[in-house]
């Protein structure tokens, strides 16, 4: 760990008043924190100028580097990875697992599946995204047929709630249009007549939007026999 400047009584030399960066000379604030012990005032003084995963403490060398992650603040790229696992690992044993063939059978979920880590939506289901998966993994690789190793399918993927409609607002739109011009260009309109208009366009069936989102209470595993069905077709056909 680097050493902070030190900054000391003249008449005093061993009496410390304050730790300094290292890198850009900046005098930490010791009031930033009435708790903090010496050494914790050092090592933030020492550390001023560089960038800390707050989960392993690494290093992390430019702030573009790290990843800002809710909750937990800035951290490196194994502690995302091990954070996303570990969110993936709970998310998967708190959902309720069906099969394929319950799935299908399934009135109330929809056609359409999300597969997480690739952030991709397949609207016509689960053979879809066995078609790219192998498409992706597999034949785009290996363009001259070469007999290579199949990949794996992936485990499971989620099922989608639909989202029908949106709110478009008035106040978030105009600030959106105005944010180059005054201050005060804003105060001489009439939002609500505008918000009419906006609720009016989107509540036109022409107008309606419609999206999907993963329901992460409720995943698909993928059947093993489909798999090998697919590759036998696949190898059928090749
Ligand atoms: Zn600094
Ligand atoms: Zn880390």
């Amino acid at each position: 760990m680097p050493e902070p400047i030190l900054l000391v009584d003249q008449n005093h030399p061993d009496r410390v008043l304050a730790y300094a960066c290292p890198t850009c000379g900046m005098v930490v604030d010791k009031t930033y924190d009435s708790h903090a012990d010496d050494e914790r005032y050092r090592k933030v003084a020492a550390r001023h100028c560089e960038f800390h995963c707050s989960k392993c403490d690494v290093l992390i060398i430019k702030e573009g580097e790290g990843k800002n992650y809710p909750g937990y603040g800035t951290l490196c790229e194994p502690c995302v990875e091990k954070v996303e696992q570990e969110r993936d690992q709970r998310r998967f044993d708190s959902a309720q697992h069906l099969t394929e063939e319950e799935w299908g059978n399934d009135s109330t979920v929809s056609m359409v599946v999300y597969l997480d880590g690739h952030d991709k939506y397949f609207p016509e289901g689960i053979e879809e995204l066995r078609e790219w998966w192998f498409d992706f993994h597999y034949v785009s690789q290996h363009p001259d047929g070469a007999q290579q190793p199949l990949p794996n399918f992936p485990a499971y993927v989620w099922v989608c709630n639909e989202i029908v409609g949106v709110r478009l607002d008035a106040s978030d739109i105009l600030e959106n249009a105005l944010e180059e011009h005054s201050e005060d260009a804003i105060d001489n309109v009439d939002i609500d007549a505008l918000q009419k208009h906006l609720d009016e366009w989107c509540a036109d069936p022409a107008n309606q939007i419609c999206s999907w989102e993963p329901n992460f209470k409720k995943l698909v595993l993928l059947s093993a026999e489909e798999n090998e069905r697919f590759i036998a077709k696949w190898r059928e056909e090749a």
